[in-house]
């Protein structure tokens, strides 16, 4: 019975509603083993590389659903979701939801509640990720390890709360990456039957598609709660740390100009001038054009006037 109990943590891979284990949510500043042990599953999977080998097809999927996916975080779950930048329809409000969840970052609803409460206390006592206050690799990649920040803040999501679909998602997330790797699997084992000229196989189809571009996608996506809280220019003079940066626009897709964002987040684009590469915004643009999304939210006229006058 109490191996058990001890063992019920571990229902919340599947479940994200199922019961916290209370001994870690009396220290909510330690880290809670349920949370850590995936994490470190996921980054010790990228190591079977070694096992299944290289091939050019699979590499590139793995650069595919990258961007593909990092799209899905930086347009959706992030100005969609968190910042409700633009408008769009029932089914695509899910399907990239699903894309998102695909990354294994937990649901649509928990990474925009987390996130809108980053921008009510940015670099505050409140804040879940202030390199300031608990340091960088906190801010990185410890912070959603924390049982503290284990439950879905739905105080802070009650518009897209009352959507069942998005609620089922949020709950059980794991079916989004599972799907992919079902997906991987079943393409891989064709490719190996069809075409084995292309030197790939279900196993590392998964290993690359999966394992290695989440990875790498895991930390693009932290780079904007710690690098880009700490390295980079400021244009504006926020209350909180935020830098705008080049090279972090460039690997996450235009969320790079993270003080620009945090001086006026009611903007679906984050590049304020010309030069300033955005590529989630030109995607969002032609998604516009082509009636998938609509209503997307200017750089207001002031914030324009008073970029020029810099
Ligand atoms: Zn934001
Ligand atoms: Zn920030």
């Amino acid at each position: 019975m109490r191996l058990l109990n001890r063992l019920k943590p571990m229902l919340l891979w599947f479940d994200a509603k199922s019961s916290v284990n209370q001994d870690e949510t009396e220290n909510p500043n330690k880290l809670g083993w349920s949370q850590v042990t995936p994490f470190v599953f996921m980054h010790l999977m990228v190591l079977a590389v070694i096992w299944v080998g290289f091939s050019w097809i699979a590499m590139w999927t793995a650069v595919a659903l990258y961007f593909i996916r990092m799209f899905a975080i930086t347009g959706f779950y992030h100005r969609y979701f968190s910042h409700k930048l633009f408008k769009t329809s029932r089914f695509m409000q899910f399907f990239f939801a699903f894309m998102g969840a695909s990354s294994a970052q937990r649901g649509p609803l928990w990474w925009a509640a987390h996130h809108r409460t980053h921008h009510h206390a940015s670099d505050k006592e409140e804040d879940p990720h202030s390199p300031r206050l608990q340091g960088f690799i906190w801010s990185h990649c410890l912070w959603f390890l924390s049982p503290k920040n284990l439950l879905t803040r739905t105080d802070k999501i009650k518009d897209f709360n009352k959507f069942p679909e998005l609620r089922w998602l949020d709950r059980f997330d794991i079916t989004a990456p599972l799907v992919l790797i079902i997906v991987l699997y079943c393409v891989g084992s064709l490719m190996a039957a069809y075409y084995p000229h292309l030197e790939t196989t279900g196993a590392q189809m998964i290993v690359w598609g999966f394992f290695i571009s989440t990875v790498a996608l895991y930390h693009g996506t932290y780079t904007i709660n710690s690098l880009a809280h700490r390295y980079g220019s400021r244009r504006f003079d926020t209350p909180d740390d935020s830098r705008n940066n080049a090279l972090l626009a460039i690997i996450t897709l235009g969320e790079g100009w993270h003080n620009n964002h945090h001086y006026y987040p009611g903007s679906a684009r984050q590049g304020f001038v010309w030069w300033e590469l955005d590529i989630t915004f030109y995607v969002l643009k032609i998604m516009s054009w082509c009636g998938l999304v609509w209503d997307l939210k200017p750089i207001p006229i002031e914030v324009q006037k008073e970029i020029a006058r810099k």
